[in-house]
């Protein structure tokens, strides 16, 4: 098979990397691997990966760095991979333009399914522009054009804003979006950090849209992070 997707696996301590690179081979995936930032930087410019998975403490630069430079030339996926736990080190991570972040130690199938994620919605991108008129999830739909928003089958109605929430949230579905960069796209670049507006707006949705808002099926809480909304269905 020539269409393996390649990642790029960035991680200074050899037995993880060693660790994380047999199991993307024996799932089937091409493994680019890199001890230090800056071969991997070179690899991400030179080999165009499909995703790179990256550690954040490297001897060379910090992952910090290394999001950014990356995000400089390219929109590829990036899987952040810590053992640093806070909330605000995550948000920055996100907000630096990583796609999504686990905590060390993590298991294999979590890693699998975190990196097919990426690649579905790096796919999902590509082939977005001009043809992407809706969102599907289990018996949810959005109809992008009509402004329409159904659960199996019946209309749901939705204030403006609510609906400005789903749109951000199901178009990067999959995606761990942030509170911020919700605030800032839907109420504006002055927009309040407080988080407040947010969580009513969040909970009269999930009235809407959950059967059991405590054991949400479409959109999920990253405590202290965001919201990640669920990956459309395969078509
Ligand atoms: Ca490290």
């Amino acid at each position: 098979m020539e269409n393996k997707y390649k990642i790029l696996v960035i991680e200074d301590e050899k037995s993880i990397l060693n660790f994380i690179a047999k199991h993307l081979e024996l799932s089937g995936y091409r493994v680019l691997k890199a001890a230090a930032a800056k071969d991997g930087l070179l690899m991400c410019f030179s080999e165009c990966p499909d995703v790179i998975v990256l550690d954040l403490g490297l001897p060379d630069m910090d992952g910090y760095e290394v999001i950014q430079r990356v995000r400089e030339q390219s929109e590829l996926p990036i899987l952040v991979v810590s053992a640093r736990t806070t909330e605000q080190e995550k948000v920055k991570m996100l907000s630096a333009g990583a796609d999504d972040y686990m905590t060390k130690p993590f298991g294999t199938a979590e890693l699998i399914a975190r990196i097919r994620n990426c690649l579905k919605h790096q796919n999902r991108i590509g082939t977005a522009i001009g043809s992407e008129c809706g969102y599907r999830a289990g018996n949810l739909r959005i109809d992008y054009e009509k402004r329409l928003i159904s659960l199996a089958g019946e209309e749901i109605h939705v204030t403006p804003v609510e609906y400005k929430i789903l749109c951000s949230l199901s178009k990067q579905a999959g995606k761990v979006v942030t509170y911020h960069s919700l605030l800032k796209e839907i109420w504006g670049p002055y927009a309040d950090d407080d988080n407040k507006i947010l969580r009513v707006n969040m909970a009269n949705i999930r009235r809407k849209l959950e059967q059991n808002p405590g054991e949400p099926e479409y959109i999920f809480t990253e405590l202290g992070v965001g919201y990640r909304m669920r990956s459309a269905d395969e078509s």
